[in-house]
């Protein structure tokens, strides 16, 4: 059992009477590992998702269709699987959340504490493409590894930006259907999985940790829509973050209606528990909040990027015929040209980004250089069977998968790709290679390299 802070055993008694003794007992257990499958590129591929449950020993995790705990010794983390991003690692309670909110393709959600991306790439699996995910987080080196998760998971209709929310708040009120906000906490629930939480728990944390859900649900008040639902979780137990904290949002916002509360607790399910509360702000609209949305008028960019498309097609119409793009505009970002998912009544989501730092504006689809382009990372894993002429296929376990994780060029084992080309393991993409000169070049990003 680790070492508990006094206050905090008295603060579970207090809460949980009688049983304290079971729920304190829990932490004598080992922590609970879980994986969630990604839909995106496992819908309709059976066969694929029953290996990976037989591969890594998976058990079903009850309150999540596509979630699964796995023994610590199957470490799927390590597996090339995991770079196709055939799944994330989340830990099976905090899976509980998204399924509450219960994102529907074309719903326009924000995840506004949005790093690593558990919830995120969940939603994004709800959305099959359609409609628009606004994954934000305040921090910039967590928003670059959100940005990854993003990536690698291969989903398309996602903007990864870096901001407070009341930076957020100013640029979007009213707009979104649906949020997420899966609040910094005092981190109650990790103290099995990561004994610092321990050290940085007190009280007084607890207070101000609070204060700033607080703040941060004001702004979710501000950007959700009339009729839109919002999401509040946290790993922690305390009442003054959830209960009270969601009792003084009420008192503050009389529009919004608590829905449903759920608590997963360790000692009564197999997780590492989880708060998690889903409101509703109800339709009229007071005179006060028909401010209109904060946008600048169309961008310069948009004759650059509409000619970085025509190049792009040109690559597309070869490499990736079948690829289809849903809606949404061309937008240039110095040399990098992405794919902007999502209008607002006929604006581009372009006018809402100027001024924000964004780390990714939709789906990364190349690089421009003069009158030829580079595909980006960002198109492979995006891209499905349905879409690619030609790829160079390996299986998980040869020794070519290897290398190519590894950064190293393989020799080239089709004569009949030319150029650029997608290289998949059991069929789902990890990068590009380009063939040359009996070789395949190895594009895989320098920073994923093992
Ligand atoms: N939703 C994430 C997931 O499922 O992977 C986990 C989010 S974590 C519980 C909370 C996040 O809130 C952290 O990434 C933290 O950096 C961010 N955060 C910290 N202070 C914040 C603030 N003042 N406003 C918004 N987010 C904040």
């Amino acid at each position: 059992m680790p070492q508990l802070p006094k206050p905090y055993i008295d603060q579970m008694k207090h809460m949980l009477g009688p049983d304290a003794a079971s729920f304190l007992a829990s932490y004598n257990n080992p922590r609970t590992h879980g994986l969630r499958l990604n839909m995106l590129k496992l819908a309709g591929q059976d066969y694929a998702a029953k290996q990976l449950q037989t591969q890594f020993k998976l058990e079903p995790v009850p309150w999540c269709p596509t979630g699964y705990y796995y023994p610590e010794d199957a470490r799927p983390g390590k597996h090339a699987y995991h770079q196709a991003g055939l799944y994330y690692i989340q830990e099976p309670s905090a899976m509980s959340s998204v399924e509450l909110l219960s994102p529907q393709p074309g719903d326009i959600v924000l995840d506004l504490a949005a790093a690593p991306g558990g919830k995120s790439t969940q939603i994004a699996g709800y959305l099959q493409g359609q409609g628009l995910l606004v994954a934000n987080e305040i921090h910039p080196v967590r928003a670059k590894v959100l940005s990854e998760n993003i990536e690698r998971l291969g989903i398309r209709n996602s903007i990864v930006t870096c901001a407070d929310p009341r930076q957020l708040s100013k640029r979007f009120p009213s707009f979104f259907n649906k949020i997420m906000l899966d609040a910094p906490c005092s981190g109650e629930g990790m103290f099995r999985k990561d004994p610092e939480a321990i050290a940085e728990w007190s009280p007084e944390h607890v207070t101000m940790c609070a204060s700033r859900q607080a703040h941060i649900l004001d702004d979710a008040a501000i950007m959700l829509r009339p009729g839109g639902l919002l999401c509040y979780s946290t790993c922690t137990f305390n009442r003054e973050e959830n209960e009270a904290t969601i009792e003084a949002f009420l008192d503050r916002h009389p529009r919004f209606t608590l829905l449903r509360i759920e608590r997963l607790w360790p000692h009564r399910h197999r997780g590492e528990g989880h708060f998690v509360a889903l409101l509703a702000k109800s339709e009229e609209i007071p005179p006060s909040d028909k401010s209109s949305l904060t946008r600048s008028k169309g961008t310069t960019a948009d004759r650059a990027a509409t000619e970085a498309m025509k190049l792009f097609h040109t690559f597309a119409s070869e490499k990736l015929p079948g690829l289809e793009l849903e809606d949404g505009v061309p937008f240039l970002f110095g040399e990098q040209l992405f794919w902007l998912p999502y209008s607002e009544n006929g604006t581009s989501m372009s006018s809402f980004l100027g001024g924000l730092k964004t780390l990714r504006p939709g789906l990364h689809l190349v690089t421009v250089k003069r009158n030829r382009v580079e595909p980006a990372h960002a198109l492979a894993l995006a891209a499905k069977p349905s879409d690619w002429q030609s790829v160079c296929s390996y299986s998980a376990d040869s020794p070519e998968i290897a290398a190519y994780l590894r950064g190293e060029a393989l020799q080239a084992a089709d004569g009949s790709i030319q150029g650029w080309a997608i290289l998949t393991v059991d069929g789902f993409p990890l990068g590009w290679v380009k063939a040359s000169d009996g070789q395949f070049k190895n594009h895989y990003p320098k920073g994923l390299r093992r």
